[in-house]
């Protein structure tokens, strides 16, 4: 198996800013903004930008991650993490910007907003992935992009992440 580098350290801080800057401009600031991060990459990523946009804004944005397996129709795997416990603040009337590292079938995204939804009623929802792969399955787009890489079904996207591999890249595997 070949590993070919896409995104190096350098890029994805580059990327991390860009994607910070269209949340700003699309939301005409950041009154309202919330960001949930869907674990775990996602989580991560949503981290990232919530510090760059206080660095840009001068403003903390609420930042919490949302576990969907459960809401999955395809995956039933029991799960302790409760997005009730771990969304320490109301999203109702709020600007939810969904973060994740990979977007494909839009099965998670179709599922997170499901969770979404069962933890109040957004002001409105929009999303935000590292990677578009393309293959989607539902009518689900990004409304803001890090890079779209197409790929086939049988390769995979590998997203290195500081946080939990020691470095930042992103890899067509
Ligand atoms: P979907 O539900 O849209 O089919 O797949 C998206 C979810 O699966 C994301 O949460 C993402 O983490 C994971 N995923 C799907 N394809 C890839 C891939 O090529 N690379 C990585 N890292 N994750 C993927
Ligand atoms: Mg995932």
């Amino acid at each position: 198996e070949t590993m070919k580098q896409i995104i190096d350290a350098e890029a994805m801080k580059r990327m991390i800013t860009r994607l910070s800057y269209e949340i700003i401009e699309k939301n005409k600031g950041l009154e309202d903004v919330v960001l949930l991060g869907i674990r775990s990459r996602g989580s991560d990523i949503a981290l990232r930008i919530a510090k760059r946009l206080e660095e840009l804004e001068d403003t903390k944005v609420p930042v919490a991650s949302i576990d969907i397996t459960a809401y999955r129709d395809d995956k039933k795997e029991d799960t302790t993490y409760s997005n009730q416990e771990a969304v320490h603040f109301s999203i109702t009337d709020k600007k939810v910007i969904l973060v994740d590292d990979v977007l494909y079938t839009g099965r998670t995204i179709r599922a997170a907003l499901d969770a979404v939804m069962d933890l109040g009623r957004p002001q409105s929802i929009s999303l935000v992935a590292l990677v578009d792969r393309g293959h989607r399955e539902l009518p689900i787009r990004a409304d803001h992009v890090g890079k779209n890489i197409p790929t086939a079904k049988s390769e995979e996207i590998v997203v290195l992440l500081e946080e939990t591999d020691g470095k930042d890249g992103i890899y067509l595997k």
